[in-house]
């Protein structure tokens, strides 16, 4: 069995390692990695399949930095080519990118098998590119890999169940890498101090409104009074922040880091605060609290548990979830909500089977 992987952004080089692991224990399965080039700098790309030990891609597209028209159009082409090529059984996509969405048109038009990982998740905000490609990407999957019972439950509302593809509950391949990178977790190399928040800001929703990321910055000045923000910073955010001249003392910003030592900090800090999907969870694996610098989540049952607050782009109400954070659920929290830490192994399952 031939299966073509989609890749090109830093939270799919992250799910991709676990299954690639996975697929490696089988011998009649070969794994043809395509790397679209959508996050393509080193501490965004690079280092992980370094680190994490992703067989390195066989296909580099060098498709990055573009509107999302020109990427998605040129990833299609590029790909097409690739699957013409290849005549895998199956491809393989992941989350909610462009990469994503080129990827699954592709298989589509080809009649090739399409296999979503991460299948079912909703914001029902549709002004976000994500939600856009995971809609348009679960519609034409044949097997749709979900995460969590509410992803499940999202396909079920929307018909999915009348439709020719199967929904299948993995659990969530995100929690097994968190737990077997943790072995190899890494302090990185900037001054911190014992008690620390981490903080990623990256989403377009943010970053290019300059109202809401202003008001982040604020709160987050305030709190940085009283304790150190540790927040490694995405090229986007990064160039808005300079162009905004935002106020950034009392922040310890780094350039984005490894996973390795992106777990060493979720499990050395005593809060999360994110606008990151990856994250929420990760923040869940390791027990600590969330405060989530947007307005919705796809990742519901972390709100409803009591492990996450929704905050959005509002100085006082993260100042007020700041203030408030100690009193989340970290140490009672429902142990399965993303499956039991195995999805890779019953994805691979599932498809030698289909
Ligand atoms: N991450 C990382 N280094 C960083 C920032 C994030 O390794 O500097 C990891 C993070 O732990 C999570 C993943 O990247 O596993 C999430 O990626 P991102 O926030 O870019 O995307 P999202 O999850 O929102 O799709």
């Amino acid at each position: 069995m031939k299966i073509l992987t989609i890749l090109g952004a830093r939270p799919q080089f992250i799910k991709a390692a676990s299954l690639s692991r996975e697929i490696q224990k089988h011998d009649e399965i070969q794994e043809v990695i395509v790397h679209t080039g959508q996050h393509y700098d080193a501490n965004m790309s690079d280092i992980f399949f370094e680190e994490m030990q992703i067989p390195k891609p066989d296909y580099f597209l060098g498709i990055g930095g573009k509107s999302h028209g020109a990427m998605t159009g040129q990833m299609m082409q590029m790909i097409e080519e690739v699957a013409l090529k290849e005549k895998p059984d199956w491809v393989i996509v992941y989350g909610d990118t462009d990469s994503t969405l080129a990827g699954a048109l592709v298989a589509a038009k080809l009649h090739v098998k399409l296999a979503h990982v991460e299948a079912g998740l909703r914001s029902f905000n549709m002004k976000m590119p994500e939600e856009v490609n995971r809609i348009l990407t679960d519609r034409v999957s044949d097997i749709l890999f979900c995460p969590s019972d509410a992803a499940v439950q999202n396909l079920k509302n929307e018909g999915f169940e009348n439709f020719t593809c199967k929904i299948v509950k993995s659990g969530d391949i995100m929690q097994e890498g968190a737990m077997f990178y943790k072995n190899f977790a890494r302090k990185p190399s900037c001054d911190i101090k014992n008690d620390f928040i981490l903080c990623t800001i990256h989403r377009a929703e943010n970053t290019d409104d300059e109202v809401r990321l202003r008001n982040i910055f604020e709160a987050l000045k305030r709190i940085g009074n009283e304790k150190q923000v540790i927040l490694p910073l995405h090229p986007r955010t990064k160039k808005t922040v300079e162009n905004l001249k935002l106020n950034i003392q009392n922040l310890t910003l780094i350039d984005p880091v490894g996973y390795l030592e992106m777990i060493w900090l979720i499990d050395n800090c005593s809060l999360v605060m994110t606008d990151s999907g990856g994250l929420q969870k990760e923040a869940y694996f390791f027990e600590k609290p969330c405060i989530t610098l947007r307005d919705e989540t796809e990742w519901v049952e972390l709100v409803e548990c009591g492990a996450n607050i929704l905050a959005g782009a509002d100085k006082e109400k993260i100042l007020e979830a700041y203030k408030n954070y100690k009193s989340l659920t970290t140490d009672k929290l429902p142990q399965n909500l993303y499956g039991g830490g195995n999805a890779s192994q019953k994805i691979v399952q599932y498809l030698s089977e289909y």
